[in-house]
């Protein structure tokens, strides 16, 4: 998968994509990620890519042309599937949104700033709009960063035991189940007996038991239908 990013800053995706699994997914050659300086695309001697908006009011907007050059210049490389604009007011990003987003071969990204982005961007050039939750950022970098790794990890091969992102919350609409790890004994706060018991079938049980449960407690609106 070769995701292109856009961004004002693109300095603030370095250390998100550039350690752990996502450094591993990039190392593994599984996936590719660039991120391209919008002032690059800037006009004029300024490389202006923002401007006061039309009618008035507080805060700036990032003009149309920087972001439609880049964005130009990417898809005489290539063909996109997607070209993915980070946005409050986008289609809220969940578990199954990833699983479908992960099959795409190319996509770009584009974070806004400021106020936004000029409307016409959104009409004329964006396939999609992604929001990471109903809260604003100011800027759409950590939102791009939340959605790489988020795909980055459902890539196959990416992930050292294949399966286990299969068995993560949300996947088959279940909570994944508590996990413990050594020592059995802390304080006196005991892991539960069956996790110690070798039977592999009785800890299955339970770890299903356990995910149904906290599903209901907590996301009772996964197993509605
Ligand atoms: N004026 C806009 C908010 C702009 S915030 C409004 O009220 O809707 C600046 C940028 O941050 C946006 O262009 C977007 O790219 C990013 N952003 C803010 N909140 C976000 C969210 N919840 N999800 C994804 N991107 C977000």
């Amino acid at each position: 998968m070769r995701i292109d990013i856009i961004s004002a800053v693109p300095e603030l995706l370095d250390s998100p994509l550039g350690h752990s699994i996502m450094k591993r997914a990039k190392e593994r050659g599984l996936l590719e990620v660039v991120c391209h300086d919008l002032h690059d695309y800037g006009i004029n001697r300024y490389n202006q890519i923002d401007d006061y908006q039309f009618g008035g009011g507080a805060g700036m907007v990032m003009m149309i042309e920087p972001i439609d050059n880049c964005i130009s210049d990417l898809k005489k490389e290539r063909d996109y599937e997607e070209v993915i604009y980070m946005s409050p007011d986008g289609e809220l990003l969940n578990q199954q949104l990833c699983n479908q987003l992960s099959l795409t071969e190319n996509m770009i990204i584009l974070c806004g700033h400021y106020k936004g982005v000029d409307e016409r961007v959104r009409e004329h050039l964006i396939t999609r709009e992604i929001s990471i939750g109903d809260y604003v950022l100011s800027g759409g970098e950590l939102g791009a960063a939340v959605l790489v790794d988020a795909l980055g990890r459902l890539i196959p091969g990416v992930l050292n035991n294949e399966s286990s992102a299969l068995f993560d919350s949300f996947q088959d609409d279940l909570i994944a189940p508590p996990v413990y790890t050594r020592p059995s004994n802390y304080n006196g706060w005991e892991v539960p007996p069956v996790l110690l018991s070798g039977h592999d079938a009785n800890i299955e049980s339970w770890r299903t038991e356990q995910s149904i449960q906290r599903t209901k407690e907590r996301r009772p609106n996964l197993l509605k239908d």
